[in-house]
Parts: C-alpha cells; sequence; structure tokens
C-alpha cells in the first residue's frame, strides 16, 4: 500500500489553475482571460492572458469597449490564446498539443490553434457561444479536427498565500 497523498490536484485542476492564474495578470477591467498549453506528455509549454502587445503601454493604449475604433480595445489587445502561441519560446513544435482556456476561443484565436498544430482545446467558460463568433470557431476547430472539451468543473477552492 502506498503512502502517497490522495488529495492532490489533477492534471486538468492543474493546468486549468495555471490558466485562471495566467487571467489573473491582465489589465483588461472588463475581460480577464488566461490559456496555458501543455505538450501530450502533460508539460506546460507556454502561458498567456489578454494584453496589449510589448510596448503598448497600458497607460497610453485604451481598455475601454465603446467609442470609435482607435478608442477602443479592440484593434490593440492580443487574446490569451494567441499570446500563449506567440510567447511559446521552446524547439519541439506545438503539433499535438492541448491548450487550456479560460474562455471559449474566438474565431480568431481558433485559426492560430489550428495553425499551431494545437489538437484539444479545454475549455471552462463559453458564454458567448451564440455570438457568430464563437459559432464560426466551432466550426473551423471541428473542421481541422481539433477535439472540444469542457472543463468538468471539480468546485475545489486552493487558497495561495504569495
Ligand atoms: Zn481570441
Amino acid at each position: 500500500m502506498s503512502d502517497k497523498r490522495t488529495d492532490y490536484i489533477s492534471w486538468d485542476e492543474y493546468f486549468m489553475g495555471v490558466a485562471m492564474m495566467s487571467a489573473m495578470r491582465s489589465k483588461d477591467p472588463g475581460t480577464q482571460v488566461g490559456a496555458c498549453i501543455v505538450s501530450p506528455d502533460n508539460r506546460i509549454l507556454s502561458m498567456g492572458y489578454n494584453g496589449f502587445p510589448n510596448g503598448c503601454s497600458d497607460e497610453d493604449f485604451p481598455w475601454k469597449r465603446e467609442g470609435a475604433p482607435l478608442e477602443n480595445k479592440y484593434f490593440y489587445t492580443t487574446h490569451s490564446e494567441l499570446n500563449a502561441i506567440l510567447n511559446y519560446r521552446g524547439t519541439v513544435s506545438l503539433e499535438g498539443a492541448k491548450i487550456y482556456v479560460t474562455l471559449f476561443p474566438c474565431n480568431e484565436c481558433a485559426k492560430a490553434i489550428i495553425q499551431a498544430g494545437i489538437k484539444t482545446v479545454v475549455y471552462a467558460d463559453d458564454k458567448y457561444a451564440k455570438t457568430d463568433s464563437v459559432i464560426a470557431s466551432k466550426m473551423m476547430l471541428k473542421a481541422a479536427g481539433v477535439e472540444i472539451i469542457k472543463y468538468k468543473n471539480t468546485d475545489r477552492s486552493i487558497t495561495l498565500t504569495l
């Protein structure tokens, strides 16, 4: 009989937890999204959250949703999934990797996920399911053979003292 701990977190809790913690880095007052890319053998390869590109200061660029195109956030933000793909600094391909996301990827991120060779999307929230963006995203992911898995919430609460 093994003496190992039995209350350790699962792989899914670990990776979704990392995605959730990444989201906490976002400066966006409206939406904080995190992503964590994992190899087929469960090694974390990259992480990301929604934010402006390097050098584009949060003090100078707008975070609001309203206003003219140049005065709201949409032209300027990079989504967490794209950031996680672009932040990847490893040498092995992302082919066959999994991506854990706190929010279902939009159509633009779906294209990047497919082209990066990521084969599984594990998502937590899908609150924009009825939008054309997410409908298009699912059409493309399915056509490309990307497996879509709803994260099973375990209701485990983790407190970190930082
Ligand atoms: Zn996106």
